[in-house]
């Protein structure tokens, strides 16, 4: 179906989703307290039937929609609100101070609520079971990580799970997106040098830490361009430096913080290993000691290939090719989606929302225009692949 016929495919279910969408604008909530916002996708999912369950420690819901034997897809929307105050001027500008719907989860929210509409109303189209899962805290916990845990990609068990994002540097209702590798894995990473403390005017008698940690952050940012391939992007950005009490003391104990970037699983644990070995190796080397802790975070995003064929071959038939964008590269960004993707395959993409603003920022605007192929798309989405060989 073309985005006309989807037009008049849609024609009931828009106007709710444009007014949801100014509604949860209107009433953002920050990552972990989406209780307001819960309330209203329990009553929305309820009124069309379908089955809801919500989670512990967390604001996430999830919709069931069974429609006999067959494959189980998921829609996943993010939930949460960022601390940025709106600026005036939309009529449904946010009622909370300091509080904003800058990263586009309203309009995701109101496109995976359009597709339950149209979805639900439509079951003679389909068959096999839909979920929705509604994420909260995607901008700090990552809700998804405990929606995973209490079993949502379960019972039935997912076949594949779909996630959708606005970009404000492409047109309204532009796809972009890529097969493979979309974004890093992000890992904190705590290191603490140890040296010993001394006069500062007699440094033989003590190790100074602040110098070994010099360093080591010398040899750290030999790492990515020494150990690791050019083919295979990482980062390690050191954040912060801190240690030493008075300008005549030989400092003891250095802490820094950081964070490491990667892709692939591999590089991942090679680049934690080296950094632990790298530090120690220098500390001990000048006498002292190094101690590093590596923190996991968010994995990578990976799209698989033959969903995500499926997916660009519905955009590309709903919206025309000149609407599809190839993007050349993965971020070392992270994003709370990868904890569906760790056993389940899936594809994550971004809808252009309308340039001239930017996410995470007061400017961020969304042009509503690119909510009907929103809508169109991932239903598309959802029975290309439910119908999937
Ligand atoms: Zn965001
Ligand atoms: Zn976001």
């Amino acid at each position: 179906m073309s985005l006309a016929e989807w037009q008049s495919e849609l024609e009931t279910v828009m106007p709710r989703v444009i007014e949801l969408r100014r509604a949860l604008h209107a009433h953002p909530e920050l990552g972990g307290e989406e209780q307001w916002t819960q309330a209203v996708i329990l009553r929305e999912l309820g009124a069309l039937g379908i089955e809801t369950h919500t989670f512990r420690d967390c604001y996430g819901v999830m919709g069931v929609l069974r429609n006999g034997e067959g494959r189980c897809v998921a829609i996943r929307a993010d939930m949460d609100a960022l601390p940025v105050q709106e600026p005036e001027g939309l009529d449904f500008a946010s009622g909370c101070p300091g509080v904003m719907h800058a990263c586009g989860h309203d309009a995701h929210m109101a496109l995976a609520l359009g597709s339950a509409m149209w979805l639900s109303e439509h079951r003679d189209r389909w068959q096999g079971t839909v979920k929705w899962f509604f994420e909260p805290a995607e901008e700090t916990f990552g809700g998804g990580q405990l929606m995973v845990a209490q079993g949502c990609l379960d019972n039935p068990k997912v076949d594949y799970v779909i996630g959708q994002h606005m970009n404000p540097r492409y047109d309204a209702g532009v796809f972009y997106a890529k097969p493979g590798f979309v974004s890093g894995a992000s890992d904190e990473i705590r290191l603490t040098v140890r040296g010993k403390g001394c006069h500062g005017a007699y440094p033989e008698a003590g190790v100074d830490a602040i110098v070994i940690a010099g360093q080591v952050v010398s040899a750290l940012q030999t790492l990515v361009s020494r150990t690791i391939s050019p083919f295979d992007p990482a980062v390690l950005t050191i954040g912060t430096i801190e240690g030493g009490t008075a300008n005549n003391i030989v400092c003891s104990e250095v802490r820094m913080k950081g964070t490491m970037r990667t892709l692939s699983g591999r590089t991942r644990s090679l680049l934690a290993g080296r950094i632990a070995s790298t530090a120690q190796g220098v500390a001990r080397a000048m006498e002292g000691d190094a101690e590093v802790e590596v923190i996991p975070g968010y994995g990578a995003v990976y799209n698989d290939d033959s969903a995500y064929a499926l997916i660009e071959h519905a955009a590309e038939g709903l919206l025309g090719k000149e609407k599809i964008v190839r993007r050349d590269m993965p971020s070392l960004g992270v994003e709370s989606f990868c904890y569906f993707l760790k056993d389940t395959p899936g594809v994550y993409y971004d809808l252009g929302s309308g340039v001239g603003t930017a996410l995470h920022t007061p400017s961020f605007r969304v042009d509503e225009a690119c909510l009907l192929p929103g809508v169109a798309l991932q239903c598309l989405s959802t029975l290309a692949l439910l119908k999937e060989e």
